[in-house]
């Protein structure tokens, strides 16, 4: 029979932007029985969980806001962390997201039984639902790095994403081991307030100087009088990003790749003024290739007299420090790992059961996949947002959130007007999809000879390997016949 809007109930797995947005659209849909399941004790993702010096979105903040909630308060260009997650939250109070959160529960068990999602959280809560939105972020469970020794140091040591506060920086000797987005934010912090900085660098990165400049009374006072300017502004942004990153990214031969290239040897040229410093900094492999890193001031930090590249391998850690292979000891206060995350997560360890009990361990027992990065065959009624090999790279996750919500409430109609009010996307377009997705990651700058995180095991990239205009067009409207509405067997 089909479902009608109020006794339609909704389970969001996530309470950070994705989880949030999902909330205050399915209540603007007109659905009331929506509950966000969140495991930490407050809303804001990764936003709540990077905490560390220097944190903040390298995408503009006028473009890294939701497109009904644009906020004429923005203090920079880049707006720190802090502000990201304020802001956040104030969405999150303003449309009564916090209302429909159980918070501090974590989801353990999801399992598809009798044609609706059966949730089961640590603290007992059971409770079934029609549709599940899984928001669980793909940056969010942190990567240690395997380095013998390392409970063997004595200082204080955390990753970049559980920062300890209790820490006082000043004056000590700080080792960060990584160069990705994350230890170049915290390099540029942290180095004016410690006694010694050592980076530990693997992999140099190339890194595009963009100035972070704040943003005046005059301006804010503007924006809040007109917010139509604030919406141009998001869309140039959006058009911009689009036109240049995500061009650049998805075809190693165009133009745009190219200006990213010299921009990033212009910046390493210009600004680094010792020879040997400036080759130790130069990566081998094309800029972009790797996410690009955008910092206003990193080669300024590692320049500072206290701050000190480490280029030599670490061959263990010790109680107090890092030795290299050169032989040096790093003596060391503090041990930051800015080593990343563990990309393959999504949604797990939640264990996940769809259709006839099967597992999503097993079925992502290679690598995570779904149709259009949205729906997994055998996991109806159960959507991603920023799901597996969907857009990343350096642009608004929450415009790619904004866009895949449109196109899953098609889909959730359409599952609300048929008789199973069942959907799923079918066996064949996934694999279709999956086909095409690995062919034209061909071209991209991903695949031109270096390691990051976007190329999984095989070294294919676990990214939207097309153009942002390509992905909307696809977002658009859901083809009919790559989706089946499933019938259940009688119980
Ligand atoms: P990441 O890009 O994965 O970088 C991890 C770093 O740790 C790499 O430099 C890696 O070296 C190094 N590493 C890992 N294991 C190591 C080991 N055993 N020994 C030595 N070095 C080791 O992680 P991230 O910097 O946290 O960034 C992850 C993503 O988060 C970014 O790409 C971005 O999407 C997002 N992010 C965004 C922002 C923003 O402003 N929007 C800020 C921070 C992070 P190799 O390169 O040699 O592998």
């Amino acid at each position: 029979m089909p479902k009608v809007k109020s006794e339609t109930s909704f389970a969001v797995i996530g309470g950070g932007m994705a989880g949030i947005l999902s909330v205050i659209k399915l209540a603007e849909a007109g659905f009331e029985r929506v509950t966000l399941f969140e495991k930490a004790d407050e809303l804001g993702g990764t936003w709540r969980e990077n905490t560390y010096p220097g944190v903040a979105c390298d995408v503009p903040s006028h473009l890294y806001s939701y497109s009904f909630e644009l906020n004429p308060e923005w203090s920079h260009l880049f707006s720190p962390g802090p502000e990201i997650h304020k802001y956040l939250l104030k969405v999150a109070q303003k449309y009564g997201v916090r209302q429909k959160a159980r918070l501090s529960d974590e989801v353990v068990k999801m399992s598809f039984e009798g044609g609706k999602w059966r949730i089961l959280t640590q603290g007992g809560y059971d409770q079934s639902f029609d549709f599940v939105i899984a928001a669980t972020g793909v940056l969010h469970h942190p990567s240690y790095p395997s380095i013998s020794g390392l409970d063997k140091f004595e200082g204080h040591m955390f990753h970049s994403a559980r920062w300890d506060h209790s820490v006082d920086l000043e004056g000590k000797s700080l080792g960060v081991i990584g160069t990705g987005s994350t230890a170049v934010q915290i390099v540029a912090a942290a180095t004016p307030k410690v006694g010694r900085l050592d980076l530990f660098q693997r992999t140099p990165q190339w890194i595009l100087q963009v100035q972070n400049p704040s943003i005046d009374e005059v301006d804010k006072e503007k924006y809040r009088k007109d917010p139509s300017l604030m919406l141009d502004l998001h869309e140039e942004l959006s058009k911009s990003f689009a036109d240049n990153f995500a061009n650049a990214v998805v075809d190693a031969d165009s133009k745009e790749v190219k200006i990213l290239e010299e921009l990033c040897k212009m910046n390493l040229e210009n600004n680094v003024t010792d020879p040997e410093l400036r080759e130790k900094l130069r990566p081998d492999y094309r800029a972009a290739c790797k996410r690009l890193i955008i910092s206003p001031n990193f080669y300024e930090a590692i320049q500072m007299p206290n701050a000190n590249l480490v280029t030599s391998p670490i061959v263990q850690a010790e109680s107090n420090g890092i030795r290299t292979q050169d032989g040096e000891l790093h003596e060391l206060d503090i041990l930051v790992l800015a080593t990343g995350f563990r990309v393959d997560r999504f949604m797990r360890p939640i264990e996940v059961f769809g259709l006839d009990g099967v597992s999503l361990d097993e079925t992502w027992k290679e690598r995570p996949s779904a149709y259009l990065a949205i729906s997994i065959p055998d996991f109806p009624n159960m959507f991603m947002l920023n799901g597996p090999n969907g857009p990343v790279g350096n642009f608004s996750l929450i415009e790619v959130a904004e866009v895949q919500f449109k196109y899953i409430m098609q889909l959730v109609d359409r599952a609300m007007t048929a008789e199973s009010g069942v959907i799923c996307a079918t066996h064949s377009a996934a694999e279709t999809f999956e086909n095409e997705r690995i062919e034209a990651a061909k071209k991209t700058v991903w695949v031109t000879g270096c390691k990051s995180w976007y190329l999984d095991d095989r070294g294919v990239p676990a990214a939207w390997p097309w153009n942002f205009e390509h992905f909307r067009a696809k977002m658009e409207k859901p083809v009919d016949e790559d989706y089946e509405l499933v019938t259940l067997a009688p119980l």
